[in-house]
């Protein structure tokens, strides 16, 4: 009897994320690389566009992952081709590992309900360390009445503020309603003051060449400070994250949101 391994799709084979994706499931000796789809990439080697060494080819749609037996499909694309991939994953009883970022509270209502004969779980950030420093975060709000939330990111990153930010936000919103007023009455420049996130929580975006995916969140009261900083130097360190949520997906009814609900952080 050979071992029993999970059958993986991967939407967005081609892109910086999904190759990567790709690699590391190939890697995983309990998951099997089965289908790749990249409507933009249709029809290439997977090997050629990623250097991935596998010889599936880009298909058009998750129909590549229905002829191949997926049970679990992974999505790390844009905003409106995970709405998309996701629909055709819950009508066609696939689990979904998501990881693109920009879908919002009204998406995640509609995951919930559409998701009633597989799974899904969607994570702004795979990276466990990103997930501790929202957790870290969450428990610091309280004792600070003032915060504010720089991210980092590539100079190809096409929404802002990034999901990570926005999320950090909301966790400390809900973990204290005590912030204290904005004083800024002139803006000399619009936008200097950053977006106002949950809780009124500003976010100021950085888009830099050079960069993968950072974040710091900067909490202040009379006399002290706190800095809780997160940098992921390379997109591999989303990859044990994305291993764990696929191998978790199976056994987690309905929607998840967030990686810590996996973790038990
Ligand atoms: P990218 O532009 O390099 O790749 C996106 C790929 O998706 C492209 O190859 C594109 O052709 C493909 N694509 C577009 N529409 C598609 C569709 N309908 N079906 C299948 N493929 C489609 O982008 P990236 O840097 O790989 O990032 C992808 C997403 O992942 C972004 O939303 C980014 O914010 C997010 N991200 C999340 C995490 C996390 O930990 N959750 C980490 C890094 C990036």
């Amino acid at each position: 009897m050979g071992r029993m391994t999970i059958k993986v799709g991967v939407f967005g084979a081609a892109g910086r994320m999904g190759r990567t994706v790709c690699e590391a499931v190939r890697a995983d000796p309990d998951l099997e690389l089965v289908a790749v789809v990249d409507p933009y990439h249709q029809g290439l080697d997977l090997r050629s566009v990623t250097g991935v060494d596998c010889d599936l080819h880009m298909a058009l749609d998750g129909g590549a992952l229905a002829d191949a037996g997926a049970t679990v499909a992974v999505d790390f694309t844009v905003a409106a081709g995970a709405r998309e991939n996701l629909h055709w994953c819950a009508d066609n009883s696939v689990h979904a590992v998501v990881g693109t970022t920009g879908l919002d509270e009204d998406d995640l209502d509609e995951l919930a309900e559409v998701f009633t004969k597989s799974n899904c779980v969607v994570a702004p950030n795979f990276a466990v360390g990103a997930v501790l420093m929202m957790r870290f975060a969450e428990l610091a709000a309280p004792w600070f009445p003032t915060a504010e939330i720089i991210e980092l990111h590539h100079d190809e990153k096409v929404d802002a503020p990034s999901g990570t930010a926005m999320l950090t936000a909301a966790r400390m919103a809900g973990a204290s309603g005590d912030w204290g007023e904005d004083p800024t009455a002139e803006h000399v420049l619009d936008g200097a003051r950053g977006g106002t996130g949950p809780g009124g929580i500003p976010i100021h975006s950085v888009r830099l060449r050079g960069l993968i995916a950072h974040q710091e969140v900067l909490l202040g009261t009379t006399g002290q400070s706190l800095t809780i900083r997160h940098d992921s130097f390379d997109r591999s360190s989303y990859m044990p994250g994305v291993l764990i949520a696929i191998k978790a997906v199976g056994e987690r009814p309905g929607l998840t949101v967030g990686l810590d609900a996996i973790l038990g952080l």
